[in-house]
């Protein structure tokens, strides 16, 4: 262990930056980031619900043709978490005293007038810079990036978080063997590349299928005509057992993954 100033240095044979979207990890080592198109923003508030939803497990999702949808959920403090969901930009017209008239405007009107007669306990509003893209490459020399420092992750459909355990598992797979030696350099980099390899095809294919998924939104507030079809058959078929199936299966890739990942004996220490 080095002391030098303000500095301390340890010596190691790699470092997992595992610090997320704006990771300074991975900006350190010189890793670049492609961002994807998609990126938005986010206004985030939380309120009480109704005394009905405390219980609630239930997402919603608020859409209107011209406006920014909105989503809800109870979260973890008995909070409903709210966000409105906008292009880049957009954040401009919430500047003002008023930002929670404008902010509901995708929501039903039941779900307005609860807010809006809450207003006094509707917390500050925070601005969530969502970027979303990947590291074309995952390592440099002696580190590694892993989760959203490697490929920061939308919130669509709420998968980052399994997807940054699922690399850490086969991390974990690659690393352990090597932990219980002396790792040559090469070895080390070689095990960063075959976790590289191992979990970008997942990570894509997520990344693909939550763009799929945010298009839909962009049609409900563009009030395109695909939108429209959509309502209109989920109104006619949604009812019907092999509707729901069929709306399952179409997720099923995105939650549950679309690779295997299975956490090996780890040797002992
Ligand atoms: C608005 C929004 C909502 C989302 N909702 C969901 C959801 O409901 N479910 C879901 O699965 N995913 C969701 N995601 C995606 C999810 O947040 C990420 O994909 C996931 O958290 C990635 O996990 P991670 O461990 O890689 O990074 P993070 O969860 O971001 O963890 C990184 C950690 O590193 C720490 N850190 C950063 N820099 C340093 C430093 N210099 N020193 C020390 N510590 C540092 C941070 O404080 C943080 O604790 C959402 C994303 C957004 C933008």
């Amino acid at each position: 262990m080095v002391r030098n100033g303000g500095h301390l240095e340890l010596p190691t044979d790699l470092l997992v930056g595992c610090d997320g979207r704006g990771s300074s990890v991975r900006t350190h080592a010189g890793l670049a980031l492609a961002p994807a198109r998609e990126a938005y923003d986010v206004l985030w508030f939380k309120v009480s619900p109704p005394p009905d939803e405390l219980e609630a497990c239930d997402f919603h999702i608020s859409v209107r043709s011209g406006q920014h949808p909105l989503v809800a959920y109870t979260s973890w403090d008995g909070q409903w978490q709210c966000g409105v969901i906008m292009p880049k930009g957009g954040m401009a017209e919430f500047r003002t005293a008023d930002w929670l008239t404008p902010a509901l405007r995708a929501a039903p009107t039941a779900f307005a007038e609860h807010v809006l007669a809450h207003r006094n306990a509707v917390s500050r509003p925070v601005r969530l810079n969502v970027t979303v893209g990947h590291a074309p490459s995952w390592s440099a020399p002696g580190v590694l990036v892993l989760g959203d420092a490697a490929h920061p992750m939308s919130p669509v459909r709420a998968q980052g978080i399994n997807l940054a355990l699922r690399d850490a598992v086969v991390a974990a797979n690659h690393l352990g063997g090597l932990a219980a030696g002396r790792p040559t350099p090469d070895a080390v980099n070689q095990a960063c590349a075959a976790i590289q390899a191992e979990r970008e095809p997942e990570i894509l294919r997520a990344q693909r299928l939550q763009r799929r998924e945010a298009r839909g939104q962009g049609d409900a507030r563009a009030g395109t005509w695909r939108f429209t079809l959509a309502k209109r058959g989920a109104r006619a078929v949604g009812r019907y057992r092999w509707a729901q199936r069929a709306w399952l299966s179409r997720q099923r890739g995105l939650r549950f993954g679309t690779t295997r990942v299975v956490l090996d004996a780890l040797p002992d220490t």
